[in-house]
């Protein structure tokens, strides 16, 4: 750059002419609508801060941010705030990392009996993930990966708002369900071909479903991790033992899909119906399933929550966490009148509910890596952001400490995907991706409710605003 342009450059962002320019991209005005507050210096002042690393939160504390970067952390008292910067008055407020979030669909599931089917959703649901406080999200299984992958895109360029997203290839499964939108393998070579294609195209993880065969499983691994890249899976044909052995990363749903405990199972079957009952039988206590966890853990492999999709209805909300509002009004009466002639009827759900959470809890408890989504699918009640947000309610009730919630949807992640020394918690050097809530989650966890601001990369977005752009769309697109 020559002279004169540079200090062109310097004078017009002296005089804040370039506030889009400030952190490395240029944004649209589809982005920048959005954009609550972004300069080239920021200090969140007097915010009681949780940081992602499962450390005590810390009050009257300052996070200050130079050109999308978190420079200096501490006491409010011990900080310089430089006086060129926008400065946030954080009182009675919470900041947490930018949330890391693992079952992430872009697509919204529809049951039209005989057909389950996936609409993808490329407008809604980016914006839903990120005014929710998702930063990144894993996609975790796709119906349309090109579409995701286009989406990827265009938010990375600051064409579209939306979270930073790994984005997985499709479903690698054998016909089972009837799904329209998956392409059923027939051998472990048509598994390899997939995923050798969709990784020449941009996926960056693999999730493999309920009816492969160990085979299967062995040709997915392989190839993934030969590119460094790693595979999660919804399992049932395949045991979490036998895919543990099989060099598996991640394992999604909790231990609601094990189907290990199912007696007389027969390898490379997935006898649907008899896994659920197989777990009700089970004790929360059970040793066996202590076992389980153990060459788990000691496999390295992790476990990814989705509580949400699993929230029985009687007692709980029509959409956990809300945002029934963002339901177009079709797909509401069809949600609503499936919720209704369920309720008072699901006390064998609120059972295994529990369980799960109570599994989760001695997973951790034993060193396991917990990592939580929402999984936007189910009955179609789990609505992205909303459900993001009342992930860390679940775990709360859970049992888990709220540093400990906190890590599970930031840090766990982040470290998972390798990208934790960029991520994942609100570290000096780190990158800027924090949620600014109005209240004190210490006090309230469902003050997590009310996201104010979500920065990510130093930019910070109207949550509620975002939020209130895509009511009545859920369901359409
Ligand atoms: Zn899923």
């Amino acid at each position: 750059m020559c002279l004169k342009t540079y200090f062109t450059v310097c004078l017009l962002f002296f005089l804040g002419l370039l506030p889009w320019q400030t952190h490395s991209q240029q944004l649209s005005s589809a982005v920048k609508q959005f954009v609550a507050v972004s300069a080239d210096t920021i200090a969140l002042v007097h915010a009681i801060v949780i940081d992602g690393t499962g450390g005590p939160a810390k009050n009257d504390q300052a996070i200050l941010i130079i050109k999308g970067r978190i420079t200096k952390t501490g006491n409010t008292k011990n900080i310089t705030v430089p006086a060129s910067a926008k400065i946030l008055d954080c009182a009675g407020k919470t900041v947490i990392p930018g949330m890391v979030m693992m079952h992430e669909h872009l697509f919204y599931g529809e049951s039209l009996p005989p057909y389950y089917l996936g609409v993808e959703m490329p407008i809604s649901f980016p914006r839903l993930y990120l005014a929710g406080g998702a930063t990144t999200i894993r996609t975790t299984g796709s119906v349309e990966p090109q579409t995701d992958l286009n989406l990827k895109q265009a938010i990375d360029k600051g064409q579209m708002p939306g979270p930073d997203i790994d984005a997985t290839g499709p479903y690698i499964e054998r016909e089972l369900l009837p799904i329209p939108e998956v392409q059923f393998i027939k051998s472990p070579e048509e598994a390899a071909e997939e995923v050798n294609y969709w990784i020449a195209r941009g996926s960056t993880s693999f999730k493999v479903y309920m009816d492969i065969t160990k085979d299967d499983l062995r040709a997915v691994v392989s190839i993934a991790h030969q590119h460094g890249l790693k595979v999660t899976g919804h399992l049932c044909s395949v045991t979490y033992r036998e895919a543990a052995e099989l060099g598996i990363d991640n394992l999604e749903h909790g231990f609601i899909p094990a189907s290990d405990f199912v007696t007389g199972k027969k390898e490379n079957v997935c006898a649907f119906g008899s896994v659920t009952p197989s777990l009700k039988n089970l004790d929360v206590n059970s040793p066996a399933m202590k076992d389980l966890m153990k060459f788990l853990i000691d496999k390295k492999v992790s476990i990814t929550s989705t509580l949400p999709v699993f929230e029985p209805n009687t007692g709980r909300e029509l959409c956990p966490g809300g945002g029934e509002q963002a339901l177009a009004p079709q797909i509401k009466e069809a949600v609503e009148k499936n919720y209704n002639a369920q309720v008072g009827k699901d006390t064998s759900d609120i059972s295994l509910f529990k369980k799960e959470m109570a599994w989760e809890k001695q997973f951790v408890d034993m060193g396991g890596r917990l990592m939580a989504g929402v999984d936007p699918t189910g009955a179609g009640r789990t609505v992205p952001g909303y459900a993001d947000r009342h992930t860390l309610e679940l775990l709360v009730e859970a049992g888990f400490s709220i540093p400990v919630v906190v890590k599970i949807c930031s840090l766990n992640a982040a470290e998972y995907l390798g990208r934790d020394k960029e991520i994942g918690s609100i570290e000096e050097g780190k990158r800027a991706d924090l949620v600014l809530i109005d209240g004190d989650i210490q006090k309230d966890i469902h003050a997590v409710r009310n996201t104010e601001i979500v920065f990510k990369n130093g930019i910070g977005y109207d949550s509620k605003k975002i939020f209130e752009s895509v009511k009545g769309m859920v369901g359409l697109h």
